[in-house]
């Protein structure tokens, strides 16, 4: 289970963006994360696997405390907490194979992972992985030959290969049109209910929040609005 405990957020130049956050997410839940431009939901992803350090309170993922973690202890919570942003993060200039190759660096030695060394068990994960997103036959193009629903798909891809328990996704179809948007949000979906892997992710777009997610969360200002069934969510929020 991911928790999140009274968490606060205020970012150096003094903005006050998370305040008194208490969320639990059980495992194998689809979350989505609703809210305008600035509420918030960008850093209550990142704070979910400590890509920003909350200013007080705590995350637990199954009683395990992030922020009482060596930095050993991070890599592997990170393992199990694969993060999606917007704009893919994929290195533009390597293949589509070696992009996702990196989702299994995790489970690399310091040494296999500085000189890039992969066995024949990880290019197999890797090649599942993207047959899982249908882009096997683009494996040795190039990332930046990809249109962006490709990417994300890569992107996904990538991500599985780590094995996540969690998917934080920050606005994945933010820039995708709508048709591209369904489809990735069908990759999460599938993900959700046939890996079991559970799901947050931001969405600016309430009504695919309401299509695809069983729970959605709801930020205003920094702070908790809602939280409850699609079917529950009114307009105002
Ligand atoms: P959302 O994802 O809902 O658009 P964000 O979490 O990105 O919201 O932003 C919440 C608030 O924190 C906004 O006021 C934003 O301007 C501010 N903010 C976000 N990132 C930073 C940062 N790195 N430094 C300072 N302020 C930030
Ligand atoms: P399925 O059989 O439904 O395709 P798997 O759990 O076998 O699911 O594989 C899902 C993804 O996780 C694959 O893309 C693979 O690359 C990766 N994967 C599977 N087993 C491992 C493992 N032991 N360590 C790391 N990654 C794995």
């Amino acid at each position: 289970m991911l928790k999140a405990e009274n968490l606060k957020v205020i970012y150096d130049n003094k903005t006050l963006a998370l305040q008194d956050i208490n969320l639990k997410v059980g495992h194998g839940e689809f979350v989505g994360i609703i809210g305008s431009s600035g509420s918030g939901k960008s850093t209550l992803l990142k704070c979910m696997n400590l890509l920003v350090r909350p200013t007080g309170g705590k995350i637990c993922l199954d009683d395990r405390d992030l922020m009482s973690l060596t930095s050993k202890g991070l890599r592997e919570i990170r393992r199990e907490i694969g993060f999606i942003f917007q704009d893919y993060n994929l290195i533009d200039r390597s293949t589509v194979i070696d992009n996702v190759l990196i989702g299994r660096l995790s489970y690399k030695t310091p040494f296999q992972s500085l000189f890039r060394i992969f066995s024949q068990d990880d290019y197999e994960r890797a090649q599942k992985a993207l047959s899982y997103v249908a882009l096997e036959e683009k494996m040795y193009e190039r990332a930046d030959q990809l249109s962006g629903g490709q990417k994300q798909r890569v992107a996904i891809a990538k991500t599985l290969c780590q094995r996540p328990k969690v998917m934080l996704a920050d606005e994945p179809v933010a820039s995708l049109d709508q048709a591209t948007a369904h489809l990735i949000m069908e990759y999460f979906r599938r993900a959700n209910q046939k890996k079991n892997i559970t799901i947050l992710i931001n969405l600016h777009d309430v009504k695919l929040a309401k299509t695809y997610c069983s729970r959605i969360i709801g930020l205003k200002k920094g702070s908790l609005v809602f939280d409850g069934k699609a079917g529950e969510l009114t307009d105002d929020i």
